[in-house]
């Protein structure tokens, strides 16, 4: 098994749309090793295109249940939205207020490749909804209230910025700098296909 490089915000495969996952691609080193970078770093879920594989494929775990979808679609929704704090691991250091549906039925294909039908409310349903936005080129900061957006209390934030407010022009400049430095071929907005 191995750790994963999750990529950050401005690397270009976090703003395109992932391919659909075929049978014959189901692969149990990939799904061993995408299980094991989420609960490295302590995430909740983890879309393919995190760790720049064009795919749709998920993972995501509230501890009690876990799950591994391919091709997963939202089919339903509660009219009710609830905004509520959120953070990706593609955006380390930062969090925004983001309305999302309270309840979802998901359809998607299972490691057996079965087709399944989820229906999940609370924790799971905002890690759904923000998941598979992943899979279609959609960050959170995109549904945010961007007016709540915060740099966290977290390490990885330098200490004079941590729990102050922040623009998205200057986290583009502070991620350019820490985490792209060598690459000349940077999205920070939606591609549009
Ligand atoms: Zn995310």
């Amino acid at each position: 098994m191995a750790i994963l490089q999750v990529i950050k915000y401005g690397h270009p495969t976090l703003r395109k749309v992932a391919e659909p996952y075929t049978k014959d691609e189901l692969d149990d080193k990939f799904i061993e090793d995408m299980l094991e970078t989420m609960y490295k770093e302590d995430g909740v879920g983890l879309a393919a295109t995190q760790v720049n594989v064009q795919k749709q494929m998920l993972v995501c775990s509230d501890r009690e249940n876990e799950y591994i979808l391919f091709n997963p679609k939202i089919i339903a929704t509660s009219e009710q939205r609830k905004f509520e704090f959120e953070g990706c691991l593609s955006l380390p250091g930062l969090q925004a207020s983001v309305p999302r549906f309270e309840k979802v039925i998901v359809t998607a294909r299972d490691i057996n490749w079965d087709e399944i039908e989820i229906k999940v409310k609370g924790l799971l349903a905002v890690v759904l909804q923000h998941e598979i936005d992943h899979l279609n080129g959609i960050l959170y900061i995109d549904r945010a209230d961007i007016n709540t957006l915060t740099w966290t209390d977290s390490p990885v934030v330098d200490e004079q910025l941590r729990q102050k407010q922040t623009t998205l022009e200057e986290v583009q400049r502070i991620f350019t700098k820490k985490y792209h430095a060598k690459s000349d071929n940077l999205a920070f907005d939606k591609i549009s296909t």
